[in-house]
């Protein structure tokens, strides 16, 4: 299961640690989630818990406190079909500065991140306030920070949203170091068009 395998990675690279996190997938009208309290790096696949994405019923246990923002994704964008929150280390310095990302530092950034990230202003975790807040930007964005908290990467399947939280984390990790050496300034704006197409 893609939940019980991205979960492990998440943990083992370090983009997760203790039991922070969520992270769900689509499988039709469900969505499977991680339980409330689990561990991501040791998920068994019989305590993932399935929740339909039209009524928000869980059909078995109790699934993360976070699951109004994972239905909302699923809801406003029938495109995907992954979601990965946690609080990695650079993300959450980021977000607990209020400084957004700015993808537009490499062309790496650009590709994977898109041309915007947005930081979602702050909601306490689990309510529908925060859910609210992501749903006002999930329709143009894939990657997302969550002030004084954390980020979200959503994805087509959950390995293209693992793979964006891993380049989003490394891009983060990139910006601090150029803040603290004073350096670093984004593409130019022909340059920013022309990787992406626009
Ligand atoms: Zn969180």
């Amino acid at each position: 299961m893609d939940v019980v395998r991205y979960g492990r990675l998440l943990y083992e690279k370090g983009l997760t640690s203790g039991t922070g996190g969520n992270i769900s997938a689509r499988v039709g009208d469900i969505m499977v989630i991680t339980p409330s309290g689990s561990c991501k790096g040791m998920l068994d696949p019989t305590e993932l818990v399935t929740v339909d994405i039209a009524t928000g019923k869980a059909a078995n246990g109790k699934p993360s406190m976070e699951t109004p923002f994972h239905l909302a994704a699923y809801r406003r964008r029938p495109d995907v079909n992954g979601v990965v929150h946690v609080h990695p280390r650079f993300c959450t310095v980021l977000a607990c500065a209020g400084i957004p990302v700015d993808p537009a530092l490499t062309p790496e950034g650009l590709m994977v991140l898109g041309r915007r990230v947005p930081l979602i202003p702050y909601a306490t975790p689990g309510t529908d306030d925060l859910a609210m807040r992501l749903g006002r930007e999930v329709e143009t964005a894939d990657s997302f920070l969550l002030e004084s908290h954390g980020a979200i990467a959503v994805g087509k399947d959950l390995k293209d949203a693992f793979h964006r939280m891993e380049t989003l984390e490394a891009h983060a990790e990139l910006q601090y170091h150029l803040a603290v050496l004073g350096k670093g300034r984004p593409l130019p704006a022909d340059e920013v068009r022309r990787i992406l197409k626009e």
